[in-house]
């Protein structure tokens, strides 16, 4: 090897460190952003997870609330049924689709 070409080889190596620097550069920085990420997505995940905690202990006592307010409604001579959801039910009849609502489980 001449000296020229140990010059030219050695400029070729300086050139693919620039290279792998840049590359290293890109690599922290994607990395960065991911991190970021996922921390905002922990965050969001651990609020949900709360946010899911709150509903499931809520659910069944607001449904029975819903529940009592619809039975309430057709006792005072509604129909809840969706049939005719909100009518008058004539002298108080039953209606087989509003007991179908109140009945099921
Ligand atoms: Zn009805």
């Amino acid at each position: 090897m001449n000296k020229k070409e140990l010059f030219d080889a050695l400029d070729d190596f300086s050139q693919q460190l620039l290279v792998t620097l840049a590359d290293v550069e890109a690599i922290k920085k994607n990395l960065k952003s991911l991190v970021e990420e996922n921390t905002a997505l922990r965050l969001e995940n651990d609020k949900l997870r709360e946010r899911l905690g709150e509903v499931e202990e809520t659910a069944p006592s607001k449904t029975k609330h819903v529940r009592e307010n619809v039975r309430r409604i057709y006792e005072d001579g509604f129909h809840v049924c969706r049939d005719f959801y909100g009518q008058r039910r004539e002298q108080d009849a039953e209606c087989m689709f509003c007991d179908e609502l109140l009945f099921r489980e």
